[in-house]
């Protein structure tokens, strides 16, 4: 049975037993579902043909038996000449003293391995006795851990195979085979392991891909259809005609993307299941103008509002902003960490009787202490910064809010509808009108003269420019030494009239408001800062934002702090002083010339870096697929997501016995062990 524990083979004992355990491999169906980590597909070329330092495979005859030199307890070295198209080829193999006694005189060999064309010598990797079957030759190999090797587990699966590949049994229904042309999950798993040609693991690979894409969504699917009818809401009885009057007198109107944006979160609101959807919008598209008239309208339905921000200096900014826009209307109150003692004991009691309206905070917002009375809307700004726990912790509390999640950093469609399969998801896809397109340019550090010099144009158009530090990764300490040796240089630069600030992570809360206070004020002209303006400061006279070391930041962080300026109605110009060494350095500061387009450039940054590395570490909360890979198999995760809705939609898993096999795998159970 494929449920027998893998001691059942031969050659498993104890040892290799738990090595194979620290691969998460403890039975059988572990084991032929364990696929090899890599392919490589050498062509067998003629010997001209081959590139120096290039992985390559050669065929030929063994000239005379290998000789074998040891030098050190388990280190060697056995090389053989091998004759090729009348030319004699050196191979040389470490560590595989066992392979002399396989390899004979007058022998075919197949070997794999790193090419030197100067010396038309060959290190090889991989080597295999007689001719391949084809032309191509498909070599497999396998993470491994422990003791095991890639020799060791290729046997004990091929083991397996022979012996239980007739129990993998299919689960998808026959009808999806034959539409999207894929092998069934026994052919599947054989070719995966022993590909015949490219075709066949071609397909192999499609139908799995295809499998755990589809298993996902049916998850995600079925989890968001729980957590509707599981989350008995509030139905908010919104006060209409007051909140419109609000939008009314706001000094800009709304852009016909906030409008269909708020039309879908009043639906949720305003209906018995709570709300889980999360606000997409570039820098500035009007996230917190949404987010604002949203808490209002929670508040005019006779509940409270939370706020929740990365950092104090963004929940200070959005408090002002707030108390600006709603003035006397509702009472309003900041609860940050360096709120302490008596006046937090005060502030927390006035959240339990309720006589504040809505509370902006950072993560303190969630701690234990934090009671609410009526709970009725909750806003998340930078979501992904907030791990899946706290999102928890915080719906959990109180009544059963509706939960707005926003995001300024624009998450690609492929990795929204992955990551956050189980939310709804609203797009601000437009701009307010009459902002101007920031002009970016790419500097290298020889340039910084003129750097300089347009700085002091822009100030002495009466603008404003952040100039963001030199960055030391990992390291705090030189961050804050850098900033500090950049503002005494620029101090030097310029005449004394030109007023320079400095803003890093080592100043106090009050410290830094009273600069940014100044710097809103036009009292400094120039702010030097390390990244903790990353988020959110909203000064619409700074014009101009100049980024040392820029190729150490990715696409999205650049834009972001890009997205510092432009928030006027002049022309904005953003600076990158970067000498990138890579191609994808270079790519970056390429693309961040072209393209104003958040979603653009998050959509390359992924490209540029994988998924894995997009929301950070380990916060991701992105699944991992065996074989599947979002980025390169978004067309197949977009079929998966459309065949998953049908299911759910139709009911197919109850309803029709094909899916029988499905409906195991995505049951109540499979799903908790899953996500919780
Ligand atoms: P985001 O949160 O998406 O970065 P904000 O809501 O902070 O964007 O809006 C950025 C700036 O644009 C703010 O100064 C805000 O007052 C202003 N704003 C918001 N919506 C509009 C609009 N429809 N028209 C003009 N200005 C707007
Ligand atoms: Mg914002």
């Amino acid at each position: 049975m494929l449920t027998d524990s893998v001691e059942v083979l031969k050659g498993v004992g104890e040892k290799t037993k738990e090595d194979l355990a620290l691969m998460e491999i403890n039975t059988i169906e572990d084991l032929v579902m364990y696929f090899p980590s890599r392919y490589d597909m050498a062509e067998i070329k003629p010997l001209q043909e081959l590139i120096h330092d290039d992985n390559v495979t050669i065929v030929g005859t063994i000239m005379h038996e290998p000789n074998l030199q040891f030098y050190g307890p388990k280190k060697s070295r056995l090389t053989l000449t091998v004759g090729i198209e009348n030319v004699a080829v050196k191979a040389v193999m470490f560590n595989r003293a066992f392979a002399k006694k396989q390899l004979k005189q007058g022998d075919k060999v197949t070997l794999s391995g790193k090419w030197d064309a100067h010396r038309l010598q060959i290190t090889v990797n991989y080597y295999q006795l007689g001719e391949p079957e084809s032309d191509v030759k498909i070599q497999v190999f396998y993470s491994v851990k422990g003791n095991i090797t890639n020799a060791k587990i290729k046997g004990l699966i091929t083991q397996s195979l022979s012996k239980y590949a007739e129990s993998i049994e299919e689960i998808l229904p026959e009808s999806y085979l034959d539409s999207y042309k894929i092998p069934n999950r026994k052919d599947a798993v054989i070719q995966l392991h022993t590909p015949d040609s490219p075709t066949t693991l071609k397909h192999a690979r499609r139908r799995f891909v295809y499998e755990e894409l589809l298993l996902f969504q049916l998850k995600m699917n079925l989890l968001k259809q729980r957590h509707k009818i599981d989350a008995g809401g509030i139905e908010q009885q919104i006060d209409i005609p007051i909140v419109e009057g609000f939008i009314e007198q706001l000094p800009f109107a709304l852009t016909g993307a906030q409008q269909k944006v708020l039309q879908e979160i009043k639906r949720d609101m305003t209906s018995p299941i709570q709300m889980n959807r999360l606000l997409q919008g570039d820098v500035g598209s009007g996230k917190t103008a949404v987010a604002t008239i949203c808490l209002y309208a929670s508040v005019t339905a006779g509940f409270q509002g939370a706020f929740m921000v990365p950092t104090e200096i963004l929940a200070e900014q959005h408090y002002e902003s707030l108390v600006s826009m709603l003035g006397d209307a509702v009472n309003i109150t900041l609860l940050t960490s360096s709120i302490k003692g008596k006046k937090r004991r005060e502030i927390l009691e006035e959240i339990v009787e309720q006589k504040v309206d809505i509370v902006i905070g950072t993560h303190s917002l969630i701690q234990e202490e934090v009671k609410f009375a009526q709970l009725g809307f909750v806003v998340i700004d930078e979501q992904h910064r907030f791990g899946v726990k706290q999102r928890q912790t915080l719906r959990e509390k109180g009544l059963s809010p509706d939960v707005l999640f926003m995001t300024a950093t624009p998450i690609p469609r492929t990795l929204a509808i992955t990551a956050f399969g189980d939310m709804d998801v609203s797009i601000i896809d437009e701009l307010p009108a009459g902002r101007k397109e920031i002009e970016t340019y790419w500097v290298k550090e020889n340039m910084l003269d003129r750097v300089l010099q347009f700085i002091q144009k822009a100030i002495d158009r009466g603008e404003q420019a952040y100039v963001v530090s030199p960055l030391i990764e990992e390291s705090e300490a030189f961050d804050y030494q850098n900033a500090i040796d950049l503002y005494e240089q620029l101090q030097d630069y310029y005449p004394e009239e030109v007023n320079i600030g400095l803003l890093h992570g080592r100043l106090t809360a009050e410290e830094k408001d009273a600069i940014m206070n100044d710097f809103a004020l036009n009292k400094i002209h120039v702010l030097v800062a390390t990244t903790v303006i990353e988020v959110g400061v909203n000064v619409p006279n700074a014009t101009l934002m100049v980024i040392y070391d820029a190729e150490r930041f990715g696409l999205s962080q650049l834009h972001q702090l890009r997205g510092r300026v432009g928030r006027g109605d002049k022309q904005s110009y953003c600076i990158l002083i970067a000498d990138p060494k890579g191609e994808v350095g270079k790519e970056r500061m390429r693309i961040m010339t072209e393209t104003n387009d958040g979603f653009v450039l998050s959509e390359e940054d992924l490209k540029l870096r994988g998924p894995g590395d997009f929301f950070g570490k380990k916060q991701s909360g992105l699944p991992e697929f065996k074989v599947a890979d979002i980025v390169h198999d978004y067309r197949a995760l977009e079929v998966a997501r459309q065949d998953a809705a049908n299911i759910v939609q139709n009911d197919l898993l109850e309803q029709d016995p094909a899916y029988k096999e499905l409906q195991l795998l995505v049951s109540d159970e499979a799903i908790d062990q899953r996500f919780d």
